[in-house]
C-alpha cells in the first residue's frame, strides 16, 4: 500500500496563553511532521466568540514561533468554517445520521436525568413529540431545533497510539447534539469536519479528548470519510499529583520566557515530558528531536513537570550555546550604563558570556555574574555582608590586597596559569591560605564574594581595571567605609558562587 503524507495539526482554542500542555501538543505533533516528512498545520478553534480573543491568537502564534515550531501552510481559522460546518450537519440529517431536537434545555435535562437513573442512553424515541408527521410539523411551523446525531446499535472500536485498542458501548453513549438550535456547530462537529477538509491523517491531542472520539468517530463514518489514527498524549502533572495548573507556578510558554528560559531548553524539556529517544540522552535541541522522535515511544503513563529538571536543561543549552548567539540576550539584560560599556567592548563581552556561561543556569544569572565586569569603577559598591566577613581587619587586609597589587603591576602577560602560579606563591609567601587572600581580592575585584573563578575574573578584567579597582579598594579600606549601606550590588544568585581555590 502507497503510504500518505502524514498532515497533523495543532488545533488550539485562543482562549489563553500556550500553555505547557498545549506546547508539549503542538511540539509532538511537530516532531512527528518533520519526522516523517509530513505536514504541521495549526487551527485556530476560534467558534467560541466570547472566549476567543484575537490578542491571544497572535501569543500562541508568537509563541509557536519562538518555539521554533513552524508550520507549513498558513493558520485555519475554525470559524470561518461554520457554513461547511453547518453543511456537514445537514449531511448527516439527509443520510438519517441525526435528527432534529425540539426539546427545550430543560426538558432535555429532565430526560436526561430519567434516563441515566434508568441506566438507558438518550435517543429519540424517548422524546414526546418527536419522529415523524410530529416533526414535519414542527419544522412547518418553524420551530427553533438542534440538531442531534442518531448513535447507532453497536460499538464503536479504536486503535489509539498511546492506549492501545479501546471499545466504547454504544448503549452507554447518548445520541449528542451537532448543531445547536442557534446555527453553531458543536466542538465535535467542527473538528471532525475541519480534519476531514484539511485531510489530517493523524490526530495526537491530550487525553482529555479521549471520550470525544468515539463520537467523533461515528461522524466520520456518517460523512463516509477516512477515519486518521488518533493517539492521546498522557497528561501532565505537578509535583503534588495534580494536572498541572497556574497554581505549580509558571505554566505558559509566556512565562517561561520571561523568566530567561531558552527555547531550546523548553522544547527539550517537552519532548521528555511523556516521551523519551529510547537511549539514554537528555540534552537535544529541535533537529536532533526531530530525527529521534517516534510515536511508538510515547509513553502511557502521566508525566510529572519538574521545574529544577527545566532549569537543568536550560543551563545544558546555555552551555551549548555560541557566546556570539548568547551575547546580545545577555545585553538586553544588563542595566544601562553597563550596557553601554558592555557595547562598546565586543570583544570583552563574548570572553565575560563564555565564561559565565559554563556555571549559570538561566540568562538572568549570566547577567548578574557578567555585570560587575562592566560596572565602571565610581559605581563598585561592595557587598556588605561580604566586607563585614573578608575585609573584617582593615590593616591585614590592606596588606594582603597591596602584595596582590605587587604582583599584577609585575605582570605583562594576565594569562589564567600565571596569575594562579603567582597570586598562590603570594599567599604562601603571606603564610595564608589561598582562600585568604582570594576572597578580600574577589570583593575588592566585583564588589561580591560570588564571582567565576578569580583567575578568570582578573584575566578578563584586564590590567588596567584589575589595578584601579585594588586601588579602589584600598582607598576604602584606608577610610574605613566598607559596604554600602543603601543600596548593595544585587545578590548574586548561589551557582555563581566561586569554585573553591
Ligand atoms: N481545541 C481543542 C483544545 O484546545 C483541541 C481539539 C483537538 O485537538 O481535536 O483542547
Amino acid at each position: 500500500m502507497k503510504s500518505v503524507k502524514p498532515r497533523v495539526r495543532f488545533a488550539p482554542s485562543p482562549t489563553g496563553y500556550l500553555h505547557v500542555g498545549g506546547a508539549r501538543t503542538a511540539l509532538f505533533n511537530y516532531l512527528f511532521a518533520r519526522n516523517q516528512g509530513g505536514d504541521f498545520l495549526l487551527r485556530i478553534e476560534d467558534t467560541d466568540r466570547e472566549r476567543s480573543s484575537g490578542d491571544m491568537t497572535n501569543q500562541i502564534l508568537d509563541a509557536m514561533q519562538w518555539l521554533g515550531l513552524e508550520v507549513d501552510e498558513p493558520p485555519v481559522h475554525q470559524a470561518y468554517g461554520i457554513e461547511r460546518h453547518r453543511a456537514d450537519a445537514e449531511r448527516l440529517l439527509a443520510g438519517g445520521r441525526a435528527w432534529r431536537c425540539f426539546a427545550t434545555q430543560d426538558e432535555l435535562a429532565e430526560i436526561r436525568t430519567r434516563l441515566r437513573e434508568e441506566g438507558r442512553p438518550l435517543r429519540r424515541s424517548e422524546l414526546p413529540g418527536h419522529g415523524g408527521a410530529e416533526t414535519a410539523e414542527r419544522l412547518a411551523a418553524g420551530e427553533p431545533h438542534a440538531l442531534f446525531y442518531s448513535v447507532p446499535d453497536g460499538s464503536t472500536t479504536f486503535d489509539d497510539i498511546v492506549h492501545g485498542p479501546t471499545t466504547v458501548e454504544h448503549a452507554h453513549m447518548d445520541d449528542f447534539v451537532v448543531l445547536r438550535s442557534d446555527g453553531t456547530p458543536v466542538y465535535n462537529l467542527a473538528v471532525v469536519s475541519d480534519d476531514i477538509d484539511m485531510g489530517i491523517t493523524h490526530v495526537l491531542r491530550g487525553d482529555d479528548h479521549l471520550s470525544n472520539t468515539p463520537k467523533q468517530i461515528l461522524i466520520y463514518e456518517a460523512l463516509g470519510a477516512m477515519l486518521p489514527i488518533f493517539g492521546h498524549l498522557p497528561m501532565i502533572l505537578g509535583a503534588d499529583g495534580k494536572r498541572l495548573s497556574k497554581r505549580h507556578g509558571a505554566a505558559s510558554v509566556e512565562a517561561f520566557r520571561e523568566e530567561g528560559i531558552l527555547p531550546e531548553a523548553l522544547v527539550n524539556f517537552l519532548a521528555l515530558l511523556g516521551w523519551s529517544p529510547g537511549d539514554d540522552r537528555e540534552v537535544m535541541d529541535l533537529p536532533e528531536l526531530v530525527e529521534a522522535f517516534s510515536l511508538d515511544r510515547i509513553l502511557k503513563k502521566s508525566s510529572v513537570f519538574d521545574p529544577e529538571k527545566l532549569e537543568w536543561l536550560n543551563g545544558r543549552h546555555l552551555q551549548r550555546k555560541s557566546a556570539e548567539r548568547l551575547a546580545p540576550v545577555l545585553l538586553e539584560l544588563l542595566p544601562g550604563i553597563e550596557r553601554e560599556r558592555a557595547e562598546a567592548e565586543p570583544e570583552r563581552l563574548r570572553a565575560v558570556t563564555d565564561l559565565v556561561k559554563t556555571r549559570a543556569r538561566t540568562v538572568e544569572s549570566m547577567a548578574s555574574q557578567a555585570r560587575p565586569f562592566f560596572t565602571p569603577l565610581d559605581r563598585i559598591e561592595y557587598d556588605e555582608k561580604a566586607a563585614r566577613k573578608h575585609w573584617k581587619h582593615a590593616d591585614e587586609t590592606t596588606e594582603r590586597l597591596a602584595a596582590v597589587r605587587d604582583v599584577l603591576a609585575g605582570l605583562d602577560d594576565f594569562d589564567h596559569d600565571l596569575l594562579e602560579e603567582r597570586l598562590r606563591a603570594a599567599a604562601s609567601e603571606l603564610g595564608i591560605g589561598a582562600g585568604k587572600l582570594f576572597q578580600p581580592l574577589r570583593l575588592a575585584l566585583m564588589g561580591s564574594a560570588e564571582s567565576p573563578g578569580i583567575f578568570d575574573v582578573i584575566a578578563l578584567l584586564g590590567r588596567e581595571r584589575s589595578l584601579e579597582r585594588i586601588d579602589r579598594a584600598l582607598e576604602t579600606l584606608a577610610e574605613g567605609r566598607a559596604g554600602s549601606p543603601d543600596e548593595g550590588p544585587e545578590a548574586t544568585s548561589r551557582e555563581s558562587a566561586g569554585p573553591s581555590e
